[in-house]
């Protein structure tokens, strides 16, 4: 039996129907799936996007902050766990995939609820003076540690910071010798885990989900020495 809300022929096959969540796999998404797969765009994997909405729906976030768009596919999975009347900013340098997203989005109907920023990210966010309940980082790996103060600046106390891709196909937390090919990036990633875990307003834990997840939690101030 089709869930009510969840009838593919009342939304024009996109499977997003009033504010009910899209799953991987189902209506729109799979054909971004598919798109993405095509045309080797990297998108979230299955089981980070189900972290994701698992984490958004005990966050409730009313505004979220992406980097990292590239077709749109996280932006439009995270909408679904949005409070109501909550937004989406989500920030990306591609001109291609600006495109994309903006195509993708409108399909959806969620082009009130998702603002695609084109840019660098660093230079986006400095010019940002928003507050978030929630940050997803996933964008190119070697500037999380720039992107990271910009962040913090905007994240609110008691948000969350969910940061893809940082056990980077698992060599991150792997012992042993790294390939010099991926030394830097493996060194740069470790540094970045331990910026998270030492940094006294943040509570931070890495999952080994898809390529590795840190998640952080800023504290709220009357957490800030316990
Ligand atoms: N979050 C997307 C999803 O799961 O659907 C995937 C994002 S993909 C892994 C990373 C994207 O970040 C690419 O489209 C890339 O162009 C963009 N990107 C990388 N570095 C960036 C930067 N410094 N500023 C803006 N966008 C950036």
């Amino acid at each position: 039996m089709t869930e009510p809300g969840r009838d593919n022929r009342s939304c024009g096959g996109t499977g997003i129907c009033g504010r009910k969540i899209l799953k991987p796999g189902e209506g729109l998404l799979k054909e971004m799936e598919q798109y993405a797969a095509r045309n080797y765009v990297p998108i979230v994997k299955h089981e980070t996007a189900e972290l994701l909405i698992v984490l958004g729906r005990l966050v409730k976030p009313a505004r979220i902050l992406e980097i990292g768009t590239a077709i749109g596919y996280s932006a439009i999975l995270l909408s679904g766990i949005l409070a109501p009347g909550g937004r989406i900013d989500t920030i990306e340098r591609d001109e291609d995939m600006v495109s994309k997203a903006h195509e993708y989005i409108k399909r959806a109907g969620l082009a009130d609820t998702i603002a695609v920023i084109a840019g660098e990210a660093s230079e986006v966010l400095a010019c940002l003076d928003k507050t978030y309940d929630m940050i997803f980082m996933d964008a190119a790996k070697g500037q999380y540690p720039v992107f990271l103060p910009e962040c913090l600046r905007m994240l609110r106390n008691g948000g969350l910071l969910i940061t893809d891709n940082v056990l980077y196909m698992g060599l991150v937390d792997r012992e042993g010798p790294v390939a010099r090919k991926h030394r830097t990036i493996v060194n740069n990633m470790r540094s970045y885990i331990d910026t998270l875990r030492n940094d006294p307003s943040l509570d931070t834990s890495v999952l080994p989900v898809g390529d590795g997840v840190a998640l952080s939690y800023k504290r709220m101030e009357t957490e800030m020495d316990r």
